[in-house]
């Protein structure tokens, strides 16, 4: 119980750190934004023009992060339709200039019309964390960073304890690399707020990840060792749990008082 309270209160210092840079953040992103709506005016000059539209592209990619991190730290979410193609095109966009020559990437979309219940810029953040952190653990070497969006099923059996066992429909995000794997110690330690092993890691890449999964009811999956690359798989739900198990859930909660 004391290592949960004080894991909770780095959550709760998390939160608070997150909510104050957000804030900060944008208030210096709004008037950037508004420079470059004034810039893309001078459609006369398509070098101001196109100026303009990088300035308000990189500003608004740059509000929705700094939204995504309030939200972040107010513990509240924004559900809307997410469509798996859109997502992946997104990483796409996200990453591109992110990838060395040296690797070889690979996107695998089962159904791209897939669509769910969640938070697209969410997710997007999630994968892009784990697609960042793949590239650079391959290093300068290089090799190969795949990522695959396909359906499957999950039955009761496959949730751990201390998870909320959901079977049903699930959205696998798989982000897999042949980079050096985790050592032991590296994996016991990989979810704790500022666990980091690079020289100018925040060590929260993961932590949120692991958090924007859990906002979706999911459950994420770590298969790492060294020399053998590293696989994280995240499983989302796409559907609604049926209503006899929400019934069964909450017959459980009145017994439990
Ligand atoms: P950061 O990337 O800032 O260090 P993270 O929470 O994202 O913070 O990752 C924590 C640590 O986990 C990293 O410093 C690294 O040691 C390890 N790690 C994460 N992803 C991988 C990966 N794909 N391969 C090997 N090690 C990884």
């Amino acid at each position: 119980a004391e290592a949960e309270l004080i894991r909770a209160q780095r959550f709760e210092s998390l939160a608070m750190l997150a909510g104050g840079l957000s804030h900060d953040l944008r208030n210096l992103l709004q008037p950037l934004l508004l420079a470059g709506d004034s810039l893309q005016d001078y459609q006369d000059d398509p070098r101001l023009a196109r100026l303009g539209s990088l300035v308000r592209d990189c500003g608004r990619r740059g509000l929705q992060m700094v939204q995504s991190m309030l939200s972040f730290a107010r513990g509240a979410r924004r559900a809307e339709q997410v469509r798996v193609g859109a997502l992946m095109d997104a990483l796409g966009l996200l990453l591109r200039g992110s990838v060395p020559r040296a690797v070889k990437m690979d996107v695998e979309v089962d159904d791209r019309e897939l669509a769910f219940e969640g938070n697209h810029t969410e997710l997007q953040q999630a994968l892009l964390n784990l697609c960042l952190n793949a590239i650079q653990a391959m290093g300068e070497d290089g090799g190969q960073l795949r990522v695959v969006a396909r359906e499957c099923e999950l039955a009761a059996d496959f949730f751990l304890p201390g998870e909320q066992p959901h079977p049903g429909r699930f959205l696998c995000l798989t982000v897999a690399d042949t980079g050096p794997g985790m050592s032991p110690e590296v994996r016991e330690h990989l979810f704790e707020p500022f666990f980091t092993t690079k020289e100018s890691g925040t060590g929260l890449g993961l932590l949120s990840c692991k958090r924007i999964v859990a906002s979706h009811n999911g459950v994420m999956r770590l298969d790492s060792e060294p020399g053998k690359g590293t696989v994280f798989n995240l499983y989302i739900p796409i559907e609604e749990p049926a209503a006899e198990v929400v019934a069964q859930e909450e017959q459980g909660e009145s017994l439990m008082g």
